[in-house]
């Protein structure tokens, strides 16, 4: 089987007889499952005859999610050829979803949100092509969106590379602080800078709280800062939240240079959206893994707490640098940290 992917206005209308849509609902991606299945797939399904494609999508989105208020976006045509068959083709679009209703009684028995590519998927020598290039037509309208702001934004395959990356910016005598991320622990950035003899200044390095705030004030002014982000929107913006403020502090102002590594779980469309995501998905699952109890550990999402297990008490929303590319987002073409 080979899946290929066009550019809008090579492939006729009259040959698309699909139509797939890469759906996002507060911050993840929606797959639905078939009732004759155990696996997943994209929403989707056959143009019916004389209908406009457009209406295809929306209308297989509605009954494949029970999507109520969503925008929704052409963003490519592809095509399958399967040994022995004539080639297929389809129009592949990208929703937004607003509201969810109930899921209509069609063929699909339940829809599930999922970080990226779920392991068992109905068509996986075609839906992950489709959906990458979903992302990298998104990231590329994030690029050129953060870089009107003086932000400057690379895309990346996968960890190795980024790091490769940052060993080759950052010189053997600079210091460097360390904004806690899962994403840099997974890369394992303190150690290697360690072992090349700069200085790191690593909260997870100190023996009691004392030297932890100690560490944290020191990597306020260091020559670099390295951190990952609970979101970044496609409208070019960083937004984080923080439990004691020391690393949107650190992204907002203090060392002359700040790179950020976000995976493609990290990527909302605005900066609404991006509040929304770091609340409800990033929060709970950091303060869990932090220890803490507010609310949104039990209830999987944010009632606005003001507990004193808080975990959100500074939100940050980058929205642009006066020092051209002061802040450098790496983006990874995995799905990485929460
Ligand atoms: S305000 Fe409270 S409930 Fe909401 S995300 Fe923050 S810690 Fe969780």
């Amino acid at each position: 089987m080979k899946t290929e992917t066009y550019k809008l206005g090579i492939v006729e209308d009259k040959e698309l007889r699909f139509a797939v849509i890469v759906s996002k609902f507060n911050g993840k991606f929606v797959y639905g499952r078939h009732k004759k299945r155990e696996t997943w797939e994209i929403p989707g399904g056959h143009r019916e005859v004389n209908e406009n494609i457009a209406l295809t999508a929306e209308r297989e989105l509605k009954e494949e999610t029970g999507a109520v208020k969503f925008n929704i976006e052409p963003v490519c045509d592809y095509s399958v050829k399967r040994e022995g068959q004539v080639q297929d083709y389809g129009r592949v679009y990208y929703a937004n979803i607003e509201e969810l209703g109930e899921l209509p009684n069609f063929e699909i028995e339940e829809i599930k949100l999922f970080d990226y590519i779920p392991e068992k998927l109905t068509y996986p020598e075609i839906q992950p092509i489709l959906l990458k290039y979903v992302m990298k037509y998104k990231i590329e309208k994030l690029i050129s969106n953060f870089k009107l702001r003086r932000i400057y934004a690379q895309y990346f395959e996968n960890l190795d590379e980024v790091k490769k990356e940052i060993e080759r910016l950052i010189p053997e005598n600079a210091s460097i602080g360390i904004g806690h991320s899962a994403t840099l622990q997974k890369m394992g950035i303190t150690k290697t800078f360690i072992d090349k003899g700069n200085i790191v200044y690593d909260k997870e390095l100190a023996k009691d709280k004392k030297e932890c705030k100690e560490i944290k004030k020191k990597a306020l002014i260091a020559d670099w800062y390295i951190t990952g982000s609970n979101a970044v929107s496609v409208d070019g913006r960083i937004i984080n939240v923080d439990h004691s403020g020391n690393r949107v502090a650190a992204i907002t102002f203090g060392p002359d240079k700040v790179i950020i590594v976000v995976g493609i779980n990290k990527i909302v469309d605005t900066w609404q959206e991006g509040i929304k995501r770091v609340k409800n998905i990033a929060c709970p699952l950091n303060a869990e893994r932090a220890g803490f109890n507010p609310p949104c550990v039990t209830l999987k999402k944010c009632v606005d707490c003001s507990s004193i297990e808080r975990v959100c008490n500074s939100l940050s929303i980058i929205e642009g640098q006066s020092l051209e590319s002061r802040i450098k987002v790496f983006i990874v073409n995995e799905s990485l940290g929460f």
